[in-house]
């Protein structure tokens, strides 16, 4: 592990250029683009990393908002992955208590993205910075991965499975979060589907049996799979929304309906089973009524893997970072967004605590909660157990051995996608968390650099935990970006 004095010299390297961090993620909440069109978002990362001597190339994998900007050579590969993707719908003021669109249908920074992709840049800087100082003799290359489309659109399993991400030794990131920790679970792998129906119009009352109704056909694939619901893996979820139920007219019989699925399990290799018997169950409903399915894929990600010896790694230079500390002032600010929360939201916080933190009693737990930031570092925790959403992390986990950290940006029991975190997304409360995550992650790479054991390990790891299998994208090759 690299020494003290270093990791104080490397954190005051990125404390030093920590404004022109936090402009350029302020900027990136303004743009608040979304899925794969990023531009704006992908330039402002771009000019400061090029500014900085990073060899940037854009156009990874075939998104034109998706990059790699590279920076020295040889010794081991630190690839550092970066988000900048906002919302639809999540438009909010900037700082304001209540919910107020800035612009109505506007898109928003309602995931802490903007803060994200710009402590990666942090940390890809500051160590360019103190390499550059005290130039290691052994060497690193510096790999800062533009990720679009983090939002139900998977860019990172399209990068992975254009091989983006190849020749990596180990892969950090982190996301902005309520508490301070590491990333310590599995997520569940995703697949995201649309099923098209298409049936026969007709006048509903003067010659319904002209028509063939691909609404109806919907419904009959719902109910196929509310019962096949029984018959799969206890953790699988399956969800599913109209994205067109044909039309607002009930005396039309209508000739399109399409249903979004997605469908998750905690392994890739356990969705895809359920999928192919979703599929059968949609062309079922579509023979029954007499009407057409056409399958098409959004996108789909794969469960993240863990890595143990790299978390610990990281977890240790957080350990040295220390609980983040919030002025009366940033408290008092926090404390307004916890005042619009529903009643009981301090008892969910509580007993979250409760389960973070082994063998504390209730009233600490309270007392906890009851702050309206978090500033402690929460226990080392990691778990086998699959928490229940999924990230496209998890298909750049499967390449390189991967750390993630969560870091304290928003008030208390506020939840992601909601429009207290976009209007929290430019204060110093987040600003304070983007710059601590560019530390924790910058520290982690140094301690990779400077002890080859470190990556070894985790390699070692990596293998076992993957227990012979190789990374097989879920979305088939003929199918690109939407
Ligand atoms: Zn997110």
């Amino acid at each position: 592990m690299a020494g003290a004095d270093a990791k104080r010299e490397l954190a005051g390297l990125i404390e030093a250029k920590a404004r022109e961090f936090t402009r350029v993620s302020d900027d990136i909440w303004g743009y608040a683009e979304t899925r794969f069109s990023l531009p704006k978002s992908a330039d402002a990362l771009i000019s400061v990393l090029e500014s900085e001597g990073f060899r940037a190339e854009r156009g990874a994998a075939g998104m034109e908002d998706a990059f790699v900007a590279v920076c020295g050579q040889g010794g081991p590969v630190i690839g550092l992955l970066a988000e900048y993707d906002a919302l639809s719908n999540l438009s909010q003021v900037s700082d304001s208590t209540k919910m107020e669109p800035l612009e109505r249908g506007g898109n928003g920074h309602g995931c802490g993205h903007n803060a994200l992709g710009t402590a990666s840049l942090a940390a890809a800087v500051g160590l360019k910075d103190f390499l550059a100082k005290e130039g290691l003799g052994r060497g690193a290359t510096i790999k800062f991965f533009g990720c679009p489309a983090e939002e139900s659109g998977s860019g990172k399993a399209f990068m992975a499975r254009g091989g983006v991400f190849d020749g990596t030794d180990v892969m950090l990131t982190w996301h902005p979060w309520t508490e301070t920790k590491i990333w310590g679970t599995s997520s569940l792998a995703n697949y995201q589907v649309f099923f098209h129906f298409k049936g026969t119009s007709a006048h509903a009352a003067a010659s319904p049996e002209l028509g063939r109704s691909a609404l109806d056909a919907a419904e009959l694939m719902s109910v196929g799979v509310n019962y096949l619901r029984e018959h799969i893996v206890q953790d699988a979820r399956i969800h599913y929304a109209y994205t067109n139920a044909g039309g607002e007219s009930p005396n039309v019989v209508q000739p399109n309906a399409s249903v979004l699925y997605f469908i998750r399990a905690p392994k890739s290799s356990q969705v895809r089973p359920i999928f192919e018997r979703v599929v059968d169950i949609a062309k079922g409903a579509a023979l029954m009524t007499g009407t057409m399915v056409e399958v098409e894929w959004d996108s789909a990600c794969s469960e993240y893997i863990v890595n143990d010896t790299l978390a610990r790694v990281m977890y240790e230079n957080m350990k040295e970072l220390g609980d983040l500390k919030y002025t009366a002032q940033e408290m008092d600010y926090a404390r307004e967004y916890v005042g619009t929360l529903p009643a009981g939201a301090a008892g969910n916080v509580a007993a979250l605590i409760k389960k973070c933190f082994p063998g504390i009693g209730q009233d600490k737990a309270d007392a906890m909660a009851s702050e309206p930031v978090q500033g402690e570092l929460f226990p080392y925790a990691m778990s086998d157990e699959a928490m229940k959403g999924s990230t496209d992390v998890g298909d750049a986990s499967w390449i390189a051995p991967t750390a993630q950290a969560l870091v304290s940006c928003f008030p208390t029991g506020t939840a992601s996608h909601s429009w207290q975190w976009v209007a929290c997304g430019k204060s110093s409360i987040a600003h304070k968390g983007l710059i601590y995550a560019g530390k924790a992650m910058a520290m982690t790479a140094l301690d990779v650099i400077d002890d080859p054991s470190i990556a070894e390990k985790a390699k070692q790891e990596h293998l076992e935990r993957l227990g012979g299998e190789t990374y097989n994208c879920a979305i088939p090759k003929d199918v690109t970006p939407r």
